[in-house]
């Protein structure tokens, strides 16, 4: 590849109709500043594109310069992938056109957008796609990993419900992904992450959805209510669902103060079948234990969404595992091991199956579809000090959870190397995966990212 690092940002005015932001730019800093604490890389130039031409230019540009690229939309990778010490971003940020056919219960849905901005603007049309726990966590970053949430056991992973994408390729040519154009494309890029190229709008299939029965139902935490909090949620309708952490109480106003320190099992429930059928549906979980605190109650979907918090930069160490099944002696290991730990540290866990599990394993890039639970262990790290023993606590707690899958959702992982990376992609879909992406990639120009090199060329 030939570059000429000669080209500058100048050249780059002339090319783009959006914004170009350098160093010197007032608006420099906040527009740099991703979610991922505890770094601050200084990118040589942002690109705002206005278009998919300005995507195409900025690629090439980027190519022929040869700069680092990275391409960022909800900023939210836990890698801080979303940005590159002295690269160019595509920060995707201004494209937020959303296009909803609500007869056809479908929508065009630009990269810049995020999940809760999304599901605002569907809700007022009766209609919904499943993204995870979080307003702010960008369409398409989470899109393009899988997409694991409230909705998934009902409706599939996000990308389960991806009809076509619009992609910008390494050479700077605009293509449509879908089942009959570039299908070899099209799968890869339902679980593949940001390896083929630049996505700048995604068409979705829209579920009809009125409204939620959810919120936050705080237990106390023993080895019987964490089991069977998981145990009663496999065993519910595909309806249900509910992200659960074992953690310490924050001191929140509703929950009694003498639990705040003590560990709880903190779930966010969402019931979204019929209104009038939630309480029996929950009844398994709320007769688990008095609660604590009980705050599920008929909601808009997007309020399920914590309200966005854009000083939120969170340092911390973290670890996702796929796990088979909860019970008690694996529960009361959770539990042992967050009271022998300080600071604040998180156990989650998320029934999985369902819609998921009804897809076939090499239909995407997803291949993880027969395990029933994900879990993350999390240690937040407030000084940098902190963070070796954090780091011993966060492995050693996930190995005593380890039963034998090998496997990682790629949106979970931090900066964690390549051998995490084939984790994520086990198999025959890391081999076709990078078979696809030596076909639209050749050169890895789409690096930072949880990177998939291209296969070599054969003979
Ligand atoms: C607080 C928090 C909560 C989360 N909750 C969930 C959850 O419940 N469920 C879940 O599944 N995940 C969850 N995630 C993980 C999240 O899905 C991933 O971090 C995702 O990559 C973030 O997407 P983004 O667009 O916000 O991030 P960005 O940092 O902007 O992008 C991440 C990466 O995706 C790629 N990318 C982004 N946009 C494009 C594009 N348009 N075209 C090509 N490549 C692109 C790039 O490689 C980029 O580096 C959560 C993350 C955080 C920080």
């Amino acid at each position: 590849m030939t570059t000429s690092p000669s080209l500058s940002p100048a050249d780059l005015r002339t090319r783009v109709t959006g914004r170009v932001v350098e160093p010197d730019d007032d608006a420099y800093d906040a527009l740099r500043t991703v979610v991922l604490g505890g770094t601050d890389p200084r990118p040589a130039v942002i690109v705002r594109p206005a278009d998919d031409a300005d995507v195409a230019a900025a690629v090439v540009f980027a190519r022929e310069a040869g700069l680092p690229l990275a391409v960022r939309s909800g900023g939210h990778s836990g890698a801080g992938h979303g940005t590159v010490d002295g690269g160019l971003v595509v920060d995707l940020r201004d494209l937020k056109r959303l296009d909803v056919d609500a007869d056809a219960r479908t929508a065009w849905v630009e990269a810049g957008l995020t999940a809760g901005e999304v599901s605002a603007a569907l809700a007022a049309h009766g209609l919904a796609i499943g993204f995870g726990d979080t307003g702010s966590v960008g369409v398409s970053g989470i899109t393009l990993g899988g997409g694991v949430g409230y909705l998934s056991r009902a409706h599939g992973l996000t990308i389960d419900n991806v009809l076509a994408a619009d992609v910008v390729l390494a050479d700077g040519r605009v293509v449509r992904a879908d089942a009959e154009q570039h299908p070899d494309l099209f799968w890869a890029l339902r679980g593949g992450g940001g390896n083929l190229g630049v996505v700048t709008r995604f068409r979705f299939r829209l579920h009809p959805l009125d409204g939620v029965t959810g919120g936050m139902l705080v237990l106390p935490a023993t080895p019987e209510t964490v089991a069977g909090f998981m145990t009663a949620l496999a065993a519910s309708g595909d309806q249900l669902s509910a992200i659960m952490n074992v953690m310490p109480c924050p001191p929140v106003p509703f929950v009694p103060a003498e639990h705040h320190g003590g560990l709880v099992l903190l779930a966010s429930v969402c019931w979204s079948g019929p209104a009038d059928e939630a309480d029996a549906a929950l009844a398994p979980l709320r007769g688990l234990a008095t609660p604590l605190a009980d705050l599920v109650r008929p909601v808009p979907y997007p309020e399920l969404f914590p309200p966005a918090d854009p000083e939120y930069r969170p340092t911390a160490v973290a670890r996702t595992l796929l796990l088979d099944h909860v019970d008690v002696p694996l529960a009361e290991r959770v539990l042992a091991r967050l009271q022998a730990a300080d600071g604040m540290r998180v156990v989650q866990l998320r029934a999985l199956g369902g819609a998921i599990a009804r897809v076939p394993a090499d239909a995407t890039a997803y291949a993880h579809r027969s395990s029933r639970v994900m879990a993350n262990v999390a240690a937040f790290v407030q000084d940098p000090a902190e963070r070796p023993a954090r780091a011993e606590w966060v492995a050693g707690t996930a190995a005593l959870l380890d039963q034998g899958d090998p496997g990682a959702y790629v949106n979970f992982l931090g900066d964690e190397g390549p051998e995490r990376v084939r984790a994520a992609y086990p198999g025959a879909t890391w081999d076709r995966l990078a078979a696809v992406k030596a076909v639209y990639d050749p050169g890895n120009l789409f690096r930072r990212n949880q990177n998939v090199p291209p296969a070599p060329a054969r003979g």
